[in-house]
């Protein structure tokens, strides 16, 4: 197996990505097993931030890297939270805090279209002149009541209009086969394969 070092802290997304790899005989390993520091997204699109991060997760561990950037886009709220997603309501982190902020701010709006956007960026080292970037969009709506136990951070609240489902309710495979992340990830796994940088 060929190892990819993932920088990200967040356990959700590594078991997603994980997921996908695996049968390509890439092992996923967290930046966590490197003692990474934490890197500075102080950018304001999402492919800065993934770039920034994949370039700092290749230069501390050493290993390719490969970096994912991603948040909810609300229509209704000129794509807020976006890049902000994991910080909406503030430090520390909290999924909760962030959806019911999230909630507040849709009080009666009726325009709940959303989509969560994701960008994977790869490096094969940190000075690395071609980062391969992907990107996936997953569309919903917003809905006010929680459902599901699946998925994390804002998934209970995001309608998949077509399954009847929230990102949360989905089992984790049918969610990588729609997801933001899961189509950046096929997308940024053909990019890979066209340019023979893995098997
Ligand atoms: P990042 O770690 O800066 O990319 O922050 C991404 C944030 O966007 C997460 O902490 C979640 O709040 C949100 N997010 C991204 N992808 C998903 C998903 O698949 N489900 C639920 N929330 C997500």
């Amino acid at each position: 197996m060929s190892k990819l070092v993932i920088a990200s802290g967040n356990a959700g997304k590594l078991r997603e990505i994980a997921r996908i790899l695996a049968p390509l005989g890439i092992e996923a390993v967290p930046q966590s097993q490197f003692n990474v520091p934490d890197c500075p997204e102080p950018y304001v699109t999402f492919v800065e931030n993934c770039l920034a991060k994949a370039r700092h997760a290749s230069l501390h561990s050493g290993l390719p890297a490969l970096a994912d950037d991603s948040g909810i886009c609300v229509e209704a709220l000129g794509g807020a939270p976006g890049v902000q997603s994991a910080r909406y309501a503030g430090e520390p982190k909290s999924d909760d805090r962030n959806n019911d902020k999230l909630i507040a701010a849709l009080a009666n709006e009726t325009n709940r279209r959303a989509h969560y956007t994701c960008v994977m960026v790869y490096v094969r080292h940190p000075d690395d002149p071609e980062p391969v970037i992907a990107e996936g969009r997953w569309f919903g709506e917003i809905i006010d009541t929680p459902r599901g136990e699946g998925g994390f951070g804002y998934d209970p609240y995001f309608l998949v209009p077509e399954f009847g489902k929230t990102g949360a309710e989905l089992d984790a495979d049918t969610k990588n086969s729609i997801s933001h992340r899961g189509k950046a990830l096929r997308d940024l796994v053909d990019q890979l394969r066209q340019l023979n940088r893995i098997g």
